[in-house]
This record gives C-alpha cells, sequence and structure tokens, in this order.
C-alpha cells in the first residue's frame, strides 16, 4: 500500500476487506488450532504459535507502516528484541547506542554475554568513534534513536552507511518515535524493532512488540526463532493493537506539538537547568532529527538540578500520571535514576548524563494549556529550591 500517504495506509491498513461478512474490523480468532482438511493437507492456518488471522492482519499493518515487507508480532517489546537478537550466534559481536532502554542493557549484559555473543557500548553520534569499534566479529550495530532519558539523536542514514561497508546488519529501535515519525528501514536500517507496548498501542492498555525487515533472509531466521521460542503476541491483544493504531498519526501530531510546546517553555523558566528534546531549535540532535523524522516526537526530558526539587515538583502536579512506560493518551511523567535506570550505579548514571534532578514527560492528549498551566504552577512552588 505505499502509495497513500501515511494517514490513509493507517486506516487502510487496519480495516482490511473480510470478503465473508464484510466487517470493518479484523476477527478476533481466539483459537489455539485449526482443522486440516485431511491427512496431507493444512489450511493457511496450522497452529497459533505459528501463525494466527488476527496477528497476522496486525503484523501485515506494522510492516506496512515501517515500508517493509514483513512484520512479526510478539508478547512484549523485550520478546521482540531477544528474538531478533537470538538471530545471532556465538562468537558474534554486536555494537549497541551508548544509551539504551535498561531491559535491552540487562539482555545484552546478562543473557546474551553467557550465551557468548559480546557487545560494546558505543556512542553512535560519534561516527568516528562508531568506525573504530567495528571488529572482525562484529555482526549488527543496534541503534536506539532518540535515546532514553537523554534524547541523544543517532544519525541513521550515516551508521547505516558506514555499516554496511562492513557487512553489518543495522537494526533500530523505533519505540520512541513509531513509523509515523520516523522510517529507519527508508534511511538503510535492516530490521527495526518495537515495543508496540508504547506508542503503537497508544492507551497504555497492553503489551506487544515488534519486528519488521524488508529482507527476506532476516524476515526466515526472525520467523523461525518467533516460532521456535513462541513468545507470541495473542489474538485479543493483535486486535487492540490495530485498534489503537488507527490514531497513531492524530495521536502523535498533537502530542509531539503539546511536547513542542512545554518544551520550549520550560527551556525559558530559570528553574529548569536544562530541556532534552530534539524538537527544540537549541537541541544538538535537531538538525539530523529533522532530515529523519518528522517531528521531535512525545517524548523530552529536562532538569530541576536536584532530586530535592523533583521530589516537590512532581508532588505538585495535578494533570500527568507519576509512572514508568510512555506512548499513552495520558501525560506521563517519570524519574528515571529510580525507573528506568535504576539498575545503574551513582557513577554509571553520572556517566551516562543522567542527572538526579532530571524528569522524563511522555505528553498525552490533554489540552496543551491546562498541561502548560500545570507545570507552571508546580513550577512556581519550587522557586526557592532551585535559586
Ligand atoms: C519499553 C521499551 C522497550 C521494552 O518494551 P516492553 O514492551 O516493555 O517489553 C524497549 N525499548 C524501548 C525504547 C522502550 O521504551
Amino acid at each position: 500500500m505505499t502509495d497513500f500517504h501515511d494517514f490513509t495506509k493507517i486506516i487502510k491498513d487496519t480495516t482490511p476487506e473480510d470478503k465473508q461478512n464484510g466487517a470493518l474490523n479484523t476477527p478476533i480468532y481466539m483459537t489455539s488450532t485449526f482443522s486440516q482438511p485431511d491427512l496431507e493437507h493444512f489450511h493457511r492456518f496450522d497452529y497459533a504459535r505459528s501463525g494466527n488471522p488476527t496477528r497476522e492482519s496486525a503484523e501485515q499493518t506494522i510492516a506496512d507502516l515501517e515500508g517493509a515487507e514483513y512484520g512479526y508480532l510478539f508478547s512484549t517489546g523485550m520478546a521482540a528484541i531477544s528474538s531478533v537478537l537470538l538471530t545471532f550466534s556465538a562468537g558474534d559481536h554486536i555494537i549497541v547506542s551508548k544509551h539504551v532502554y535498561g531491559g535491552t542493557y540487562r539482555l545484552f549484559n546478562d543473557i546474551l554475554e553467557r550465551f557468548d555473543i559480546s557487545h560494546d557500548y558505543v556512542d553512535l553520534c560519534d561516527l568516528k568513534a562508531f568506525n573504530r569499534s567495528i571488529k572482525e566479529n562484529t555482526k549488527a550495530v543496534y541503534i536506539e534513536t532518540p535515546s532514553n532519558p537523554t534524547m541523544d539523536v543517532t544519525d541513521i542514514a550515516a551508521v547505516a552507511k558506514i555499516a554496511h561497508q562492513y557487512g553489518l546488519i543495522v537494526i533500530a529501535d523505533n519505540t520512541f518515535m513509531s513509523p509515523y515519525l520516523q522510517k529507519p528501514l527508508s534511511l538503510g536500517a535492516d530490521i527495526v524493532v518495537h515495543s508496540a507496548t508504547k506508542f503503537l498501542a497508544g492507551h497504555s492498555d497492553l503489551l506487544a512488540g515488534a519486528a519488521a525487515t524488508s529482507s527476506k533472509e532476516l524476515a526466515d531466521k526472525i520467523y523461525f526463532i518467533q516460532n521456535a521460542i513462541g513468545a507470541t503476541l495473542g489474538a485479543f491483544d493483535s486486535w487492540l493493537l490495530l485498534r489503537g493504531i488507527k490514531t497513531l498519526g492524530v495521536r502523535l501530531d498533537r502530542s509531539s506539538s503539546s511536547a513542542l510546546k512545554l518544551a520550549g517553555w520550560l527551556e525559558k523558566q530559570p528553574q529548569v537547568k536544562k530541556v532534552y528534546y530534539p524538537g527544540l531549535k537549541s537541541d544538538p540532535g535537531h538538525d539530523i532529527q529533522k532530515k529523519q523524522a518528522k517531528s521531535g516526537g512525545a517524548v523530552f526530558s529536562f532538569d530541576l538540578g536536584s532530586q530535592q526539587a523533583v521530589e516537590k515538583f512532581v508532588c505538585n502536579l495535578k494533570i500527568p500520571v507519576f509512572s514508568v512506560s510512555l506512548g499513552g493518551t495520558e501525560t506521563i511523567v517519570s524519574y528515571p535514576p529510580k525507573m528506568s535506570h535504576a539498575e545503574l550505579s551513582q557513577s554509571d548514571l553520572q556517566k551516562d548524563g543522567i542527572k538526579l534532578g532530571m524528569l522524563r514527560v511522555s505528553v498525552g492528549l490533554e489540552d496543551q494549556d491546562d498541561l502548560l498551566a500545570d507545570f507552571k504552577q508546580a513550577l512556581e512552588q519550587i522557586k526557592n529550591l532551585t535559586d
């Protein structure tokens, strides 16, 4: 469905043709197994781990939105990432973005290492450092952009260009942007992975993960692991995901514009030490972000200077929920040092630039002026702490 714009594609993909009954939504096939016509033959599906029509409909939607040939859905984002990384073998080496999601960090450090799949964390904003870190047994580079929570932007096309000179597979975690804002495959990535729990599902009501690629060879490997390991997405959650995706574009347009407004306002407040948002002109990643994505997205971080200021500010906020995760309809404020990055030691937090005064905001669909007024009153109450 490559001829349409994203808004049309999103609706066409999630409204498949039901030849039997004309239903406008994909039926939920709550079945673990499928009957066979005879000893020798199967229908289109045989057993639901290997394939389910509802899941397949959602898989095709993800693939189409990412501009991929093949899509796969998993029970969580971590199941998708693990399954993709299990296509590698003992002895392989993978270069990983310096700032990756905590669960991905744990997967590389504590699980893949045990199977002799090694890795190095590299600042992929530094292309020379990336080039230097490529070893003889390096097989892939794993990008997360913008990164969490410092919102560093990696130039996907530039990294892919170098990577392909060495025959590396480029994997990109596109969770923070979603295919509506950024399409890593069109920039040279080979595999896109997602926590579909976040913007794709969009309502904080399910866990899901996705992988997409246009390479038949990589797709076969991913499908083999999906079926062999079996961390697949259930039929009902696949249907919920399809329902959530219908509003992906409108949600992200609105949340991105509110994020830009809030981040731009915060940047001018004396109590705020720094705002991390590639949608802002002042941000070091702005030019690359503008080149490779439709907007700065719905997530930004900012630094209030101290944990004490953060505590007071968060207590005074009336609209956002204070929680882990992102990408819902509600504005979510989280505290990276004690949530997503709780596993890092004090010195690792410092090394990674994760400040004790830092808050991450995933902007939801509430009224922009209400959000701004709420941030304003909460900030006024910490004036004496940040002077
Ligand atoms: C949440 C998240 C994940 C993990 O996804 P789950 O659905 O929670 O398993 C991976 N990458 C990023 C960037 C995330 O934000």
